[in-house]
């Protein structure tokens, strides 16, 4: 796989580079300003280092998951004036993906100036399973650039036209972080140091069970808590009121926790409350009596003790998906106290996923405080279950 520095030791000045970046951040529903800028601190690495070198930058980017055509709510607009503020220069907004505004934008740049291509997901053909479909945009995309330069880490899994078609069609190279993201999750994945323990939690069990089955031969301990737990709660036979469960994955759930031993580790409690809502009042149960008419929405004090103390002795942790729901303050405070304690950890500490990188800095806690933040949640799992990922595979190539 050829690096970005490989790139730039040819001389890229003057030349137009595309860039497929990861700027998916997640804005507030009412304002549509965005919350957590991290996706887009995260993209400046390589962004700066062409645009030092003289290249001709035009960035394309997804945001949210619009039906295939044109949506106000998911234009890249707020986007291109943060990505603005932090390169400090002006970063203008193609009215369209790879249409005339992009290319008629894209043909105006000087050099070291950035475009930003509206929403690539405003076209159907970005994410269609049809080669054919998504290699017609893909088409256009190379006519807007001779280089490629991938640095979308948190969408290296997708075949989609402006990560894996567009690499077919132009040379290409992995951006910084990308690089960086392959860098940690190597040495995840090759040997270890022991103890290594991995905590899991998040919205969907189904997502991560795969992940789960990967990791069990390999990790020392399994530490499960946010709203998946639930449906392993149930395999154990507790009874878990309103909670999140995935009835049809409480079979497997059982079958994993049969062959895990005590190598996974569920919660011993639970924050609940009614409903979603933030001013609930709350009651912290044991999970062996969840009530009917309430949802489990955090871990207990009990559970990030627990947790706590497993994360005490590791060497190796990597941490995807938020102990419970942290976008609400009554229910911060498991995902606070795991966060914490992978922050203490003594050896490689790894975030992934959207969302627990978001509450990291959400919370206020220390980024510094961890090896890695990784930008990517789906890609990070997809690569540690062994998977092979399409925007990876195409790179190498
Ligand atoms: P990541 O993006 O880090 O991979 P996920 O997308 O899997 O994480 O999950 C994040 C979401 O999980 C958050 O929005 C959070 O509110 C939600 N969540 C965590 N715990 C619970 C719970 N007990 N019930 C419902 N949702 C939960
Ligand atoms: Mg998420």
């Amino acid at each position: 796989m050829r690096s970005l520095d490989d790139l730039l030791a040819e001389g890229v000045s003057g030349r137009r580079v595309l860039v497929r970046a990861d700027l998916n951040v997640p804005l507030d529903k009412t304002t549509r300003a965005i919350t957590d800028d991290g996706r887009i601190r995260a993209s400046l690495p390589t962004l700066q280092a062409l645009r030092e070198a003289g290249a001709r930058v035009v960035v394309a980017a997804h945001l949210g998951r619009p039906k295939g055509a044109p949506d106000p709510q998911y234009s890249l607009a707020p986007v291109a004036a943060r990505l603005g503020e932090l390169l400090g220069t002006e970063v203008p907004l193609a009215a369209d993906v790879a249409g005339e505004d992009a290319q008629a934008k894209a043909g105006q740049l000087g050099d070291g100036d950035v475009v930003l291509l509206e929403n690539v997901r405003f076209e159907a053909a970005e994410t269609s399973k049809d080669d054919a479909e998504r290699g017609g945009l893909a088409d256009r995309f190379a006519a807007l650039a001779d280089t490629f330069v991938d640095d979308a880490f948190g969408a290296v899994h997708r075949k989609h036209a402006s990560v894996y078609d567009v690499a077919l069609r132009l040379p290409h190279v992995a951006g910084r972080l990308v690089a960086t993201e392959l860098d940690v999750l190597t040495r995840l994945t090759r040997d270890p140091e022991r103890p290594y323990v991995v905590v899991l939690g998040g919205s969907k069990v189904s997502d991560k069970l795969a992940v789960i089955e990967a990791l069990l031969p390999k990790v020392d301990r399994l530490l499960v808590g946010g709203g998946m737990c639930f449906t392993f709660l149930a395999a154990q036979g507790h009874g878990v009121g309103k909670s999140l469960l995935e009835a049809d994955q409480v079979e497997t759930c059982r079958r994993l926790l049969a062959e895990a031993g005590d190598r996974i580790v569920l919660p011993l409690d639970v924050v609940c409350a009614p409903e979603f809502s933030a001013d609930v009042e709350t009651t912290t149960v044991p999970v062996e009596s969840i009530p009917d008419d309430q949802m489990g929405l955090d871990v207990g004090p009990r559970t990030v003790e627990a947790f706590g103390r497993e994360l005490g002795g590791a060497r190796t942790v990597f941490w995807n998906g938020p102990m419970g729901v942290f976008e609400l303050a009554p229910f911060q405070a498991g995902t606070r106290g795991v966060a914490g304690a992978v922050a203490a950890v003594d050896g490689l500490s790894v975030v992934g996923g959207g969302d627990s990188a978001a509450a990291v800095r959400q919370l206020g806690l220390d980024e510094a405080a961890y090896g890695h933040i990784s930008t990517g949640g789906g890609a990070s799992l997809e690569y540690l279950e062994g998977r092979e990922l399409p925007g990876l595979a195409v790179l190498a190539d």
